[in-house]
């Protein structure tokens, strides 16, 4: 552990590098399709495995996603780009190179806002993915007996977003992680998710004395698949390197792993530099030309963007912060959407949406789609709420019922007797009884302790709980006790 007045010392210089797998149909120079999860290699093809004499063909799909990220993140799109080979050796990329973007990248600038800073956006490139190594076997030389290759994933489209070193902390890192997630979500390009593998990022961490305008040497750290493992990595990495300063040694400039069981990271290999790659252009793609037309094109299509969408919710009347939470969440998102589309009252839903159902979600760690509540029931419990029928207490145990049995919101009212009391008549006679019960608060009361009026609306709205219409309990009570 490194003591705050070190870190007072050092600063810490964050820059990422985001892979972004497009949900395209097919892969970006194939013609197989991309599922996650399907048996290994029945999603490969010659072009993928680099067999002698196939041709890659670029996939339309694959640029059009690229173009709207770039839109998205208000990038230049240049009228030209190319592709270009990177050279590697691994077993899960059987051409023995990848190809990729160099010089001149579909997305060229652009940002993303965080709560406190705009994050600069460097370029974005697309390149196809590798294949996967699955080790097995437990007691081979190096821990494993033997490796199998799935090329399933290979060819993948890859968006490669990389930003400027723009981050100083863990938690500017993730926010800035979250809102790239949500944008690459809601443009509909990226599932977004980080288990699966379908977003992954490498972060680049260097420090420096504060006050220095020159950047350190930087690590860049790979593995991390999931918010908490980017934080827990990068704050790892900061006390690591401030230990290797102050001791007097030099922060080597390499490639290391995020071991999320031990918390640590571990060197992998030195960090290669660009000229060992021996880029050079793809012989067998030309240059890409995106006119202003196609651009335009692309433009039309972009769908409402996360910050948006924050400021539509807040004109409807909901809290920055709810706002917020349910943007964040998409699905829950699409589903307040739905709901207020049917009339109901956005803020009225968003209660319910913030409360008992987003409380519900997290304890079940599923989102609302896998949920039972259909926006149709939702709708009619809101109905049923919004027109006097059940008083809201009522509505707030019967969302978590839906939630739970997916029953019908009207049948459970009907069939529990639970739609609100509003007949005078029957009210009174239990307003009476109560203050016929208590004689003693009612003296107390009358002679000016005002705030036992609290205690006979809850007696009333005992007996009939929950159900008695509180403008008439208010009404009669006050009237029978003066
Ligand atoms: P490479 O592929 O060699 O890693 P890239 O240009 O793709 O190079 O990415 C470099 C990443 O590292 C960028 O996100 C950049 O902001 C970040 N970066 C560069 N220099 C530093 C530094 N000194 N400290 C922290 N991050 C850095
Ligand atoms: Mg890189």
């Amino acid at each position: 552990m490194v003591s705050e007045e070190l870190k007072n010392k050092y600063e810490m210089v964050i820059g990422l590098e985001v892979h972004a797998q497009l949900k395209t149909r097919t892969k970006i120079f194939g013609l197989e399709g991309c599922k996650f999860g399907c048996e290994p290699n029945t999603e490969t093809g010659t072009v993928t495995m680099g067999l002698p004499g196939v041709l890659p063909v670029l996939n339309k799909e694959a640029v059009n996603m690229a173009i709207l990220c770039g839109l998205a993140f208000g990038s230049k799109i240049p009228e030209r780009c190319k592709f270009d080979r990177k050279q590697y050796f691994y077993p899960d990329l059987p051409k023995g190179y990848q190809i990729s973007q160099y010089d001149e990248p579909i997305c060229v600038g652009g940002s993303i806002q965080i709560s406190n800073k705009t994050i600069g956006i460097t370029r974005a490139h697309l390149e196809e993915d590798a294949g996967k190594l699955v080790h097995a076997g437990a007691d081979g030389l190096f821990g494993s007996a033997y490796s199998l290759v799935d090329l399933n994933r290979a060819g993948t489209p890859l968006l490669e977003i990389v930003s400027e070193p723009d981050m100083r902390t863990s938690d500017e890192a993730r926010e800035y992680m979250e809102q790239l997630r949500s944008i690459l979500r809601y443009i509909g390009v990226c599932d977004g998710n980080l288990e699966e593998g379908s977003m992954r990022c490498d972060a680049n961490i260097s420090i420096r004395p504060r006050g220095q305008k020159e950047f350190g040497t930087r690590t860049e750290i790979k593995n991390v698949n999931s918010f908490k493992a980017l934080q827990r990595a990068i704050d790892y990495e900061y006390e690591r390197q401030i230990a290797i300063v102050e001791e007097g040694g030099k922060v080597v400039q390499e490639t290391r792993l995020w071991d999320d069981n031990s918390g640590t990271t571990n060197s992998m290999r030195g960090k290669e530099d660009a000229h060992d790659y021996r880029y050079f252009p793809e012989p067998d793609l030309m240059p890409l030309k995106i006119s202003k037309e196609w651009i335009e094109e692309i433009r039309k299509k972009m769908p409402e963007l996360p910050a948006q969408r924050i400021e539509r919710y807040k004109s409807l009347g909901l809290s920055q912060y709810d706002a917020d939470v349910i943007t964040a969440q998409m699905e829950l998102a699409y589903f307040l959407d739905k709901v207020t589309d049917e009339g109901v009252n956005p803020k009225t839903a968003t209660n319910f949406l913030m409360g008992e159902v987003n409380a519900f979600l997290k304890e079940e760690k599923i989102n609302i789609e896998e949920s039972k509540l259909s926006v149709e029931n939702f709708v009619k419990l809101m109905k049923l709420l919004e027109s006097g029928k059940i008083s809201n207490n009522i509505a707030k145990g019967l969302v978590v019922e839906i939630l739970k049995t997916g029953k019908d919101a009207e049948k459970l009212v009907e069939e529990k007797g639970l739609s609100v009391i509003s007949d005078e008549g029957a009210i009174l006679e239990i307003v009476k009884r109560v203050i016929e019960a208590n004689p003693d608060n009612v003296a107390a009361y009358k002679s000016g302790r005002d705030k036992l009026f609290g205690f006979f609306v809850g007696q009333v709205m005992k007996e009939t709980k929950g159900r008695a219409n509180p403008q008439t309990v208010n009404e009669l009570l006050k009237k029978e006790l003066s």
